[in-house]
C-alpha cells in the first residue's frame, strides 16, 4: 500500500510541475532515494524552488500513510501501526533534513522567508499525526497487549516512545483544549523561528570597523589579518571568532567595551530585532501548554521525560556547583583587580576587561599564550586527530571523498569505513563563519541510520563549526577552545555514525538531551592527553611535534579560569530553570528578570551568564529549553566514563569495545542508565566532575 501511495504522489507532483512550467519537476529530486555516491543530498542539482513542493508533497505522502494505517482492516500489530508509522514520512525527512541543514550553514532571505511559511504548515502536520484519535487507538491497543507480543528490548522501547509521545503531545486531552494545543504549537514553532532569525540579523548588524592603526594595539598579527578588509581598515563582527580575540588582547579598552556590550545586547535594542517580547511569548505559551497537559511547569514537563526527572533534582545539581563556582570567580577576580592595579590601571574590572587580564594572567603563571599554541593546532591537522582517535579506539578509517556534491566550496566530505573495511558512514566538515551561518557549533545529519527491508541504511552526518578561518598567509590555525570544540563535535558525530539500531525513531542521537553530551563530552577528554596530543599537533610551518614542555603547561593551564568557565555556565543553566519553572503566565519584563535571577544567586557583576536571554538560543531557538543543564548533567557521565580509560589506557580497546558497544551504537534503544552501567558496571561517581574541574582533589 505505501509503495503504491508513493508512486502515485510523485507522479503527480511531476505531471502538475510539467503544466505550468518546462524547466522541471520541482521537488521531486526529494521524492526517491537519492541516485548518488553512498547516497548523499545532490546539491548540484538541489534548487530553492524544490523545497516547498517536496515538503507539501512529503506531508500528503505521510498523511496517506498515516490514513493507511488507521484503514487496515487486520488487527493491529508492532509491524502493522508501530513500525509503518516509525516509517512514515521518508520524502518529508529527506527535504527536511537537507533544507533545515542548509538554513543553519547556508541561509538566505528565500530561505527565512520559506521556513516562516512551512513553520505553522509543519507544526498542524506534526498535530495531525500526534493528536488524531484513530491512530492513537491502534498504538493503545499494541502498548496494552504488550506482554503478550514477545517484543525485544528495542521494539518495547520504540513502542513505548510512541506511546509516550502521543500523550505528551495532549492525545488524552478533550477536543476544546487539543484545539487550543493546536494553536499554542503554531504559535510557539513562528516565534521560536523568529527569534533566530532576529538574533542572526542582530549579529550580522553590527561591525566595528578600525581605521586607526594604533587602536589594533595588543593584537595578534593573525587576528589583525583575520580582520583586514579590502579598504585597507580592520572589521569586527559579533561572531565569536572575531568579538573573542579582540576582547582577549586589544589594549584599547573603550573599544573592548563597545565590542562586548554590542555583543551581550544582540536582540535587546529596543529595535525590530528585538527578542524581549518574542521571549514574552514563548515563555507564557510554555507555561499553558505545560499546565493544560498537566505539568506544574515547562521544566517539570520536560525533564519527566529526561534523565534528571524533576526540577529539583536539576537545581540540586546546579546550586553545589555554585558553591564551588562562585567563591572561585571571586578569587579570580580578585587577582586580575590586583593586576589591573600593578599596572597602574585607576578602574575596576569590568565584564570587557575580563578575557583581557585572563590573557595577561596566564601567560604570567603558566607563560602559556594561544598565540604560542595555535601554530600547532591547524584545523587539517586537528581533524586528523580526530580520525586517528577514531582510528585507535574503534579501528574507524577516513577516506577523502572527491565525488559529492559539496553545498558550499570550503566543506569536505569523507567516507567512513569501519574496522572490519565496511562502509559505515558519510562525514562531512564545515568548520569557518560566514554570514549565512548561524553562530556555535554542532552535529546532525543529512540521513539517519536505521535496517529497512533487512538492509543496514548507513548514516549521512555532519559537523559545522565556527573556527578560526585560514587567511591568505596562514591556514586555520585553532584556539584550544577550538580544538575542544571539534573533538566535542566529532563526539555526536561517532555516535550518529556508529548508530546501529533497527528502527530510525531510536538511532543515534535521538536519545534524551541529559544523556547525548556524554558521546561528544568524553571526546573532549582526548583532546589534550599527553598521549594523544603528540598524535596530531605538529606545527603548521616546520612539522614539529608540539614540545612536551608545551604539552605540560597546557595541561597545567586546564583548570585555569574555571571559577568563570562554571560560573558563566551555571548563570545561563539556572537562567534556563528560572523561566521554565514558571508556572503561572505572567508579563515578563525580560531584563528585570533576568537583572533578579542573576542578583538572586549573587553573580557578581565582572560577569554576565554565558547566554543572555535576548541570544540564548538553545533555549528559545533551539532544543534545548529547560536543559541548559544537561551539559553539566552529562559531564557527571562523561567525567566518570572517561575514568574508565585513564584506569585501563586511553587506547584501551577492550574498554572502547564497551562504549561503543552499550553506548554509542545503541542510540535510544534501552533506557540511557541501563546503558551507562552496562558500560560502567556501577553508577557514575560525581565526585570526577568536581575533580575534573579542579574544585577537589
Ligand atoms: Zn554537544
Amino acid at each position: 500500500m505505501r509503495k503504491i501511495l508513493f508512486i502515485l504522489i510523485a507522479f503527480m507532483t511531476l505531471i502538475a510541475c510539467n503544466e505550468s512550467q518546462k524547466s522541471g519537476d520541482h521537488g521531486s529530486i526529494f521524492m526517491t532515494e537519492y541516485d548518488t555516491p553512498f547516497g548523499t543530498p545532490p546539491f548540484d542539482q538541489i534548487t530553492f524552488e524544490d523545497y516547498k513542493p517536496a515538503f507539501l508533497a512529503g506531508m500528503e505522502q505521510q498523511t496517506e500513510e498515516v490514513e493507511a494505517i488507521i484503514n487496515n482492516t487486520e488487527e493491529p500489530t508492532f509491524e502493522n501501526t508501530i513500525v509503518a508509522l516509525d516509517n512514515s514520512g521518508k520524502t518529508l525527512s529527506r527535504v527536511s533534513r537537507v533544507f533545515y541543514g542548509l538554513r543553519g550553514t547556508n541561509t538566505d532571505d528565500k530561505m527565512n522567508a520559506l521556513a516562516e511559511e512551512l513553520s505553522p504548515l509543519l507544526s498542524a502536520h506534526s498535530d495531525n499525526i500526534y493528536l488524531n484519535e484513530d491512530l492513537f487507538k491502534r498504538i493503545k491497543a499494541v502498548h496494552d497487549n504488550s506482554v503478550n507480543l514477545n517484543l525485544t528490548t528495542e521494539q518495547s522501547r520504540l513502542l513505548d516512545e510512541y506511546y509516550k509521545s502521543f500523550v505528551r503531545s495532549g492525545i488524552m486531552l478533550n477536543e476544546a483544549d487539543k484545539e487550543r494545543l493546536r494553536e499554542i504549537n503554531k504559535e510557539l514553532s513562528s516565534l521560536t523561528l523568529k527569534f533566530g532569525n532576529n538574533l542572526l540579523k542582530e549579529t550580522n548588524n553590527y561591525k566595528l570597523v578600525i581605521d586607526n592603526e594604533e587602536d589594533l594595539s595588543g593584537l595578534p598579527a593573525s587576528v589583525i589579518a583575520n580582520a583586514a578588509n579590502e579598504e585597507g581598515k580592520w572589521v569586527f563582527g559579533l561572531q565569536k571568532p572575531s568579538w573573542l580575540p579582540f576582547l582577549q588582547y586589544a589594549d584599547n579598552r573603550d573599544l573592548r567595551e563597545q565590542l562586548y556590550k554590542a555583543m551581550y545586547m544582540r536582540a535587546d535594542n529596543d529595535n525590530d530585532n528585538d527578542n524581549k517580547e518574542v521571549i514574552n511569548g514563548i515563555v507564557n505559551l510554555r507555561i499553558e501548554k505545560a499546565n493544560l497537559l498537566g505539568y506544574e511547569s515547562h521544566a517539570h514537563f520536560i525533564l519527566d521525560d529526561n534523565m534528571a526527572k524533576t526540577p529539583e533534582n536539576v537545581y540540586g545539581l546546579l546550586n553545589e556547583l555554585w558553591e564551588y563556582a562562585l567563591p572561585q570567580a571571586k578569587a579570580e577576580a580578585a587577582e586580575l583587580q590586583k593586576l589591573i592595579d600593578a599596572e597602574g590601571g585607576d578602574f575596576k574590572l569590568a565584564s570587557w576587561d575580563w578575557w583581557y587580564y585572563t590573557e595577561k594572567l596566564r601567560e604570567q603563571k603558566y607563560s602559556l599564550s594561544e598565540e604560542e599554541t595555535k601554530p600547532y593546532f591547524k584545523m587539517e591537522n586537528v581533524r586528523e586527530g580526530v580520525f586517528e582517535v577514531a582510528n585507535r579506539l574503534f579501528g574507524l578509517t577516513f577516506k577523502k571523498l572527491d565525488n559529492v556534491a559539496l553545498y558550499y566550496p570550503e566543506v569536505e566530505v569523507y567516507e567512513v569505513v569501519d574496522s572490519d573495511g565496511s562502509h559505515l558512514a558519510v562525514f562531512y566538515t564545515d568548520y569557518f563563519p560566514r554570514d549565512s551561518k548561524r553562530a556555535g557549533a554542532w552535529m546532525s545529519s543529512f540521513r539517519g541510520q536505521q535496517v529497512l527491508d533487512g538492509e543496514n541504511i548507513r548514516p549521512i552526518i555532519y559537523n559545522v563549526g565556527n573556527f578560526t578561518s585560514p587567511t591568505d598567509d596562514t591556514p586555520s590555525l585553532l584556539t584550544l577552545d577550538e580544538v575542544e570544540t571539534l573533538f566535542h563535535e566529532f563526539g555526536h558525530a561517532l555516535h550518529g555514525m556508529l548508530s546501529d539500531v533497527n528502527y530510525s525513531g531510536l538511532a543515534g542521537t535521538s536519545v534524551s538531551r541529559d544523556f547525548v553530551e556524554l558521546p561528544s563530552q568524553i571526546m573532549e577528554h582526548w583532546a589534550f592527553h599527553p598521549e594523544v596530543i603528540k598524535l596530531y599537533a605538529k606545527h603548521y610551518e616546520t612539522g614539529e611535534t608540539i614540545p612536551d614542555e608545551l604539552i605540560e603547561k597546557i595541561n597545567r593551564a586546564a583548570n585555569f579560569n574555571m571559577g568563570f568557565n562554571t560560573t558563566e555556565l551555571v548563570a545561563a543553566a539556572l537562567l534556563d530553570m528560572n523561566y521554565h519553572t514558571l508556572t503561572k503566565q505572567v508579563d515578563l519584563d525580560v531584563r528585570e528578570f533576568e537583572k533578579n535571577a542573576m542578583e538572586k544567586i549573587g553573580l557578581i557583576e565582572e560577569i554576565i551568564p554565558r547566554y543572555r536571554s535576548t541570544y540564548f538560543s538553545h533555549i528559545f531557538s533551539g532544543g534545548y529549553s529547560a536543559g541548559y543543564y544537561a551539559y553539566l548533567w552529562a559531564e557527571v557521565l562523561d567525567a566518570d566514563a572517561f575514568q574508565a580509560f585513564e584506569e585501563k589506557g586511553v587506547f584501551d580497546k577492550e574498554t572502547a569495545k564497551l562504549f561503543r558497544d552499550n553506548i554509542l551504537s545503541k542510540g535510544n534503544s534501552e533506557d540511557p542508565m541501563t546503558l551507562y552501567r552496562k558500560f560502567r558496571g556501577a553508577d557514575p561517581d560525581p565526585k570526577h566532575l568536581l575533580r575534573n574541574r579542579g574544585f577537589i582533589d
